[in-house]
């Protein structure tokens, strides 16, 4: 079971910003930039382009959908997106909130995030999310 499945199962904890039956999106731990968040299919596949073709589609409108959300409740010019998957063998697409393009440096990262200010930025975006 990768690290990922065990948050999706509660087993762990996470800042979860938005689910439904086969996607689940929360912010990443250690964030590039405040909202940085993770979408995640429930189904465990390691590699992204291992995924089949109608799960991928749906993974990307539910992506989507966070995006919209992080866009209306994270000050930014765009949200962007990645796949890297290097670390977790879990596939995931990165969602980063951008105002310039430095932004999207995996090498850079926020400092000492508090969990106080992480509750904060997924409760945001959980409400953007919900009003839809
Ligand atoms: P990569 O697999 O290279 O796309 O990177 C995995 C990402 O998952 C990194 O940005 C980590 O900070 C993030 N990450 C690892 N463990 C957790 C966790 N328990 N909760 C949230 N994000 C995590």
């Amino acid at each position: 079971m990768t690290i990922f499945s065990r948050i999706i199962a509660g087993e762990l904890p996470s800042y979860k910003v938005a689910e439904d039956d086969k996607f689940y999106a929360f912010l990443d731990i250690n964030p590039i930039a405040w909202g940085h968040t993770l979408v995640v299919p429930k189904q465990e596949v390691d590699y992204f382009f291992d995924i089949d073709d109608r799960q991928i589609g749906e993974m990307m409108i539910f992506a989507k959908k966070v995006a919209e959300a992080i866009k209306s409740a994270i000050p930014c010019q765009k949200v962007g997106m990645a796949v890297l998957g290097l670390e977790v063998p879990h596939a995931h697409i990165h969602l980063v909130p951008l105002k310039t393009e430095g932004d999207m440096d995996f090498k850079h990262k926020v400092k000492d995030p508090s969990p106080e200010k992480m509750k904060e930025v997924c409760e945001k975006i959980a409400a953007a999310f919900n009003k839809g």
